[in-house]
């Protein structure tokens, strides 16, 4: 695989970059999406049914245990290199700002502290009603474990169907993709807002767009580089390529 010489030379200068990944690059590691990983006793329930406050309210052991489920299927998932790629690159270039739309946690697994996670995080709980993060809980209990300063009910800290993104982690992404000169788009079907207009703003803006994805989105038309492939095989020859 050969890379453009203007590519390679605008991300040495050092560029503000900014790197959006979706599904696709936790797809790679071997995680299902959610869709398809309703197996066993989950199979009769669409993720729809499950991942939303309605849901909760009504049935939170049953939501819990869902959660606790998948957290278990997630701890069996390793990064994978375009995870280590992202990391490196991070190293590389001072301004650089990580966005994700995965909820797994591999970018933090993969040494990646400082990112922004649009649609929350899997591994952290929190408390329902106070925010509270807790730091322990059983997941074995015959009743959801509650919050050690309210007694709220403890919820995974992502966000469901009909709640809004955290506005903080978005208004971060925003301002991040407004400002940036490269912005990558990996893994990503480019169809799931808020965080599809983010590559669109960047291109408004006069960023040089970059995507990696295994098929065509609708922004593969904006971009200014396409790549059709793995990020895992991509990204990794990529780093090479600009500071091997
Ligand atoms: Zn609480």
């Amino acid at each position: 695989m050969t890379f453009d010489p203007e590519l390679i030379s605008l991300l040495r200068v050092p560029p503000k970059l900014v790197a959006l990944t979706g599904a696709g690059v936790s797809q790679e590691s071997g995680l299902r999406t959610f869709r398809d990983a309703q197996t066993g006793l989950w199979a009769q329930y669409k993720p729809e049914e499950l991942a939303s406050p309605e849901a909760f309210r009504r049935d939170p052991k049953l939501i819990w245990d869902w959660y606790a489920w998948r957290r278990e299927a997630v701890k069996g998932v390793r990064p994978n290199p375009g995870h280590y790629a992202l990391a490196e690159m991070a190293q590389r270039v001072p301004e650089f700002t990580l966005i994700t739309q995965n909820v797994d946690g591999l970018h933090r697994m993969a040494g990646h502290q400082k990112l922004i996670e649009l649609h929350g995080n899997i591994q952290r709980v929190r408390c329902a009603d106070c925010y509270t993060f807790a730091e322990a809980w059983g997941d074995d209990t015959e009743s959801v474990p509650r919050c050690s300063v309210c007694g709220g009910l403890l919820r995974p800290d992502v966000v469901w169907f009909g709640e809004a993104l955290p506005r903080d982690q978005l208004e971060a992404a925003i301002e991040a993709a407004r400002s940036c000169d490269v912005f990558f788009s990996i893994g990503t079907s480019g169809v799931v807002q808020p965080a599809a207009s983010l590559a669109f703003a960047a291109h408004n803006r006069g960023a040089v767009v970059v995507e990696i994805n295994a098929e065509p989105t609708p922004l593969t038309p904006k971009a200014n580089y396409v790549f059709h492939g793995k990020s895992g095989e991509i990204l990794p020859r990529l780093v090479e390529a600009v500071w091997g």
